[in-house]
């Protein structure tokens, strides 16, 4: 059925899309209501080295179990959250959770985080991290935080100087899911990246398909002309790590190695990699 307004115009009630917007309302309430009282969690994988063959570092995954829905995965509800704001309060909690918890790992092991483009646009970033550090004494040389391009696409010279004060602070910068989107190689050139982290699609098709074993390749070449690191993502097999490790990628991450654990299973995870 459909209303006038009054004014010419109709409003029109579609008992579908009506659905649609109920189902999203609920999923933003429990959101908030999960944040307040505990109900996400990080998950961590490992970044493993090829040459050393140790690992570097962990990444910290969001997970989110709804009392309802179970687990709910991250392309469902980072989006939800970044249309209703609530990214900057949940990328805050993931990072003080992450730092915390990394704090207790060996030195050597680095945490890596990932920021979502609204938490360059609204709330202090720079600040966050500082207090995150702070009160987690992690050195700041053993944070990564990993973006995706579409910071640079918009508001780029403001976000650029955010990036260059995480950068002065000693944190490392990651370019995430590279080779997707605009991808540009021009980015590598408005910012000093430490890390290019080359998107599982090029990883997955990697041995079946000649243009992603090409752009893998380019992508690794450039990694070594700029001095960035190149870690590929999503490898879940031998003969992936093979290919990478002769494209001259530097670090691999994926279900061959270890799918995202919890926190309590990091040590045993690190001793198992690190032993082989
Ligand atoms: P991402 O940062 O590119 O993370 C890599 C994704 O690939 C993760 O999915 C990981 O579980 C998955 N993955 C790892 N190894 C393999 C593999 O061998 N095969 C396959 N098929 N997949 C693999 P996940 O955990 O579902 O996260 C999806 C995305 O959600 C992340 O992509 C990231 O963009 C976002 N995300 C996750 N946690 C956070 C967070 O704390 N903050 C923000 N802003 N975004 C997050
Ligand atoms: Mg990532
Ligand atoms: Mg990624
Ligand atoms: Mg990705």
């Amino acid at each position: 059925s459909a209303k006038s307004d009054g004014r010419g115009t109709y409003r029109i009630f579609d008992p579908q899309m009506d659905a649609v917007i109920q189902t999203r309302r609920s999923l933003e309430r429990d959101m908030r209501t999960s944040l307040a009282q505990g109900g996400f969690e990080l998950y961590y994988q490992p970044l493993v080295n090829l040459q050393t063959k140790r690992v570097t570092a962990f990444e910290a995954l969001m997970r989110w179990n709804h009392r309802d829905r179970g687990a709910v995965p991250p392309s469902e509800f980072i989006p939800v959250a970044e249309d209703m704001g609530l990214i900057v309060q949940l990328g805050e909690w993931a990072l003080r959770q992450a730092c915390a918890e990394a704090v207790e790992w060996p030195d050597d092991i680095r945490i890596s985080v990932n920021l979502s483009p609204l938490q360059f646009s609204k709330g202090n970033l720079v600040s966050t991290v500082v207090s995150a550090l702070a009160s987690s004494g992690l050195p700041a040389s053993r944070l990564e935080l990993e973006i995706t391009e579409s910071v640079l696409l918009e508001k780029s010279e403001r976000n650029i100087t955010v990036l260059n004060r995480l950068r002065e602070l000693g944190v490392r910068i990651s370019m995430d899911d590279f080779g997707t989107g605009y991808s540009s190689i021009g980015y590598l050139r408005s910012f000093p990246f430490d890390k290019i982290k080359i998107d599982k699609s090029f990883v997955r098709d990697l041995l079946v398909d000649e243009g992603s074993l090409a752009i893998v390749r380019a992508i690794a070449g450039l990694g070594v002309s700029f001095g960035i690191t190149t870690t590929a993502e999503g490898v879940e097999t031998e003969e992936q790590v093979r290919c990478l490790n002769l494209e001259g990628c530097i670090e691999v991450q994926g279900y061959f190695y270890s799918k995202p654990i919890v926190a309590s299973q990091v040590a045993g995870v690190l001793a198992k990699l690190n032993e082989q």
